[in-house]
C-alpha cells in the first residue's frame, strides 16, 4: 500500500553548519514521536553524508536534490547516482521544475538519471507540473502526462513501483499561491489514472503522489485530506523546524 509522505526540499539554502543545525533539530522534535507519514529532508550534496551521520536515518530519510546523468568519468562539478547512494542517502529528487527551467533538464535527461538512481537503489521523488501558461491554456493535463511519459514510461511495473512522484504546479512553487485542495485533487487523480492505464490499478494505486507548492502548516491538512493526495514536497516551510513539524503533523 502506498505511504503517507513529508519530504523537505531545502534547494541552494543552509551552510554545513546551519544545515546540520536544521537536521539535528527535526531528529529532536522527532524523538519518541511516530508520525503518521515517513519524513525525508533533501538537502545539497555537501550536506549529505554528515547529516546521514547526524540523524537517525530509521525516522529520516535523506534525499539529494539532483544526480548526475552519466554514471562516472569526466564530468567536472557532477555528482554521481553512485555517490548520492553511498553516502547513505536512500533518495533523490529528479525533475524539480527549477532544474528543468535553469538547468535545461530535458525528458530525455531526466530519463537517464532516473535510470541510474534505481540502479543504484535510490528512490526517485520525481517532480512533474505544468507551468502558469499551461494551466490557463487548458493544457496542464496534457503536460503532465507527457513529463510522466517522456521519463518513466519506459521503466518496467516493477520498477515504476520504486518511484515516488510529486505534483508541483510551477505557479504555486514560492509563490505563496497554492493549488486549491480540489485542483490537487483533481490532478492527482488523473495522474493516478494515467498510471493505471499504463501499469494497472495495482502499481497506480501503491504509488505515492505528493504535492508541491507553497505548502506550509495552515494548509497542509486540507490538501492531505484528499483521496489521491499522499503528502508533500515542502520548499520553504522545510527550512525551519517548527514549520516542517507543523506539516508533518497535518497527517
Ligand atoms: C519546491 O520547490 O519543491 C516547493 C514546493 O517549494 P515551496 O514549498 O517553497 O513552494
Amino acid at each position: 500500500m502506498r505511504k503517507n509522505i513529508v519530504a523537505g526540499n531545502w534547494k541552494m539554502n543552509k551552510n554545513l553548519q546551519e544545515g546540520l543545525e536544521l537536521a539535528k533539530g527535526l531528529n529532536e522534535a522527532l524523538e519518541g514521536k511516530t508520525p503518521n507519514c515517513d519524513v525525508i529532508i533533501g538537502t545539497p550534496f555537501i550536506h549529505l553524508a554528515s547529516v546521514v551521520d547526524a540523524i537517525d536515518t530509521n525516522k529520516i530519510g535523506v534525499a539529494a536534490e539532483n544526480c548526475a546523468d552519466k554514471a562516472s568519468g569526466a564530468y567536472t562539478g557532477e555528482v554521481s547516482a553512485e555517490m548520492v547512494a553511498s553516502t547513505g542517502a536512500k533518495y533523490v529528487i529528479l525533475g524539480h521544475s527549477e532544474r528543468r527551467a535553469y538547468y535545461h533538464e530535458t525528458p530525455e535527461i531526466l530519463k537517464e538519471k532516473v535510470l541510474l538512481a534505481l540502479a543504484n537503489g535510490l528512490t526517485p521523488i520525481f517532480c512533474i507540473g505544468e507551468v502558469l501558461e499551461e494551466r490557463e491554456a487548458g493544457k496542464h493535463f496534457d503536460v503532465v502526462k507527457s513529463q510522466i511519459e517522456g521519463s518513466l514510461f519506459n521503466l518496467a511495473a516493477q520498477d515504476f513501483g520504486k518511484i515516488i512522484l510529486a505534483y508541483e504546479p510551477v505557479w504555486a512553487i514560492g509563490t505563496g499561491k497554492t493549488a486549491t485542495a480540489e485542483q490537487a485533487q483533481e490532478m492527482h487523480a488523473f495522474i493516478r489514472k494515467t498510471l493505471a492505464d499504463k501499469y494497472g490499478k495495482e502499481v497506480a494505486d501503491n504509488c505515492s503522489i505528493l504535492y508541491g507548492g507553497s505548502c506550509k502548516p495552515s494548509n497542509a491538512k486540507e490538501l492531505f485530506a484528499n483521496p489521491d493526495v499522499d503528502g508533500g514536497l515542502i520548499g520553504g516551510a522545510a527550512l525551519e523546524v517548527d514549520s516542517f513539524m507543523g506539516i508533518i503533523n497535518a497527517f
